[in-house]
């Protein structure tokens, strides 16, 4: 529905000027080879005719930290920006991606589970110790044992603080003994938080990087930062354009539910920005396609996303999108970990 304009159309106005700016987009991808498990994997040659996507529209590829940052302070103005991240430093990650980001001179960044490396079909230290000297590599944390954070339901909670303090700050130790860096960025094992776990990124002032898809702007949440999963399934070309032109959907950042599954379907409460339209967004749920939004009356930006029926996945996801009319979209996503369901 279409909402009468109030005064003399000051959000129409808001809302063009708002299309001239830009955000960072993230890619999150795991192996990239074409005999690795399909839900993690990107074939090598999606994997090339992605990053022709990313010339193809003329974004700058740029470092993780600094893209993020600048993002986070609102400095891009129109000049959309895109990051590339691989999660637990897979063989193929050195044996195939690497040579060909190398050849583009992109930059990008691998998020190291410690335990893992050097086990097989792993990288192994020398290899990572080789990408410690490459100005184009950032080497960042992972977890030491790639566990779920959240906290179990038989778990104390000083077990839970000793299991959390071990895992993030043991990985940081053997980064900066083994490689020589220490990099405030972390990205969540599975895309799992809490809010005590956002809570223990965040005073060690890491950014935290989930799994659930959507850009980088100035109203993102420092310890849940969006990227967009890359495997072949959800990496196709005809989605591709739109993702990469993405933006973060400007809302209430307080009112933003936790990591953790509380009733199921979960229902996500969004107020937006006050230049849009509510009747403009669209959401999907998980396996369960295109979802309600409920308005909560003509005058208020606040709108419910349920499902109409529960999940049985341990990690559920509503993704929202909202088109600006010129091409790109607003994306946010939520996910949402159920921690009665068995860890994988
Ligand atoms: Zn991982």
């Amino acid at each position: 529905m279409i909402k009468p304009c109030l005064t003399p159309c000051l959000a129409g106005l808001l809302a063009f000027s708002t299309v001239t700016s830009a955000d960072l987009v993230v890619l999150q991808y795991h192996h990239v080879s074409p005999i690795t498990p399909a839900s993690t994997s990107t074939s090598p040659s999606l994997f090339e005719r992605q990053l022709e996507t990313v010339e193809r529209l003329d974004l700058e590829v740029v470092p993780l930290d600094s893209g993020t940052r600048d993002a986070l302070a609102g400095k891009l103005e129109d000049r959309q920006q895109v990051a590339i991240t691989f999660d637990d430093a897979y063989e193929s990650v050195w044996e195939v991606a690497a040579p060909i980001l190398q050849e583009r001179d992109y930059p990008f960044t691998v998020f190291v589970n410690t335990d893992a490396i050097g086990q097989s079909g792993y990288m192994t230290w020398e290899q990572l110790e080789t990408w410690a000297e490459d100005p184009n590599v950032l080497i960042a944390n992972h977890t030491e044992d790639h566990g779920h954070l959240p906290q179990k339901p038989d778990e104390s909670d000083d077990d839970w603080q000793e299991r959390i303090n071990a895992s993030l700050d043991n990985a940081q130790e053997t980064l900066k003994e083994r490689l020589g860096t220490s990099l405030p960025l972390f990205a969540y094992p599975y895309g799992e938080f809490d809010d005590k776990t956002e809570a223990a990124v965040a005073e060690r002032d890491w950014l935290g990087y989930g799994q659930h898809s959507g850009a980088i702007g100035e109203s993102s949440n420092t310890t849940r930062l969006p990227r967009f999963p890359m495997a072949t399934a959800f990496g196709q070309l005809n989605t591709l354009q739109n993702k990469l032109r993405s933006r973060a959907l400007p809302l209430d950042q307080d009112i933003q539910p936790s990591g953790v599954l509380q009733e199921n379907p979960p229902k996500l409460e969004l107020t937006l920005a006050e230049e849009l339209e509510p009747g403009k967004l669209t959401c999907f749920a998980t396996g369960k396609g295109r979802i309600e939004v409920e308005s909560q009356g003509e005058l208020s930006q606040t709108v419910h996303v349920q499902a109409p029926s529960s999940f049985i996945d341990r990690r559920v996801r509503y993704n929202c999108t909202y088109a600006l009319g010129d091409g790109s979209y607003y994306w946010y996503s939520h996910q949402w970990t159920d921690l009665s369901r068995v860890e994988d």
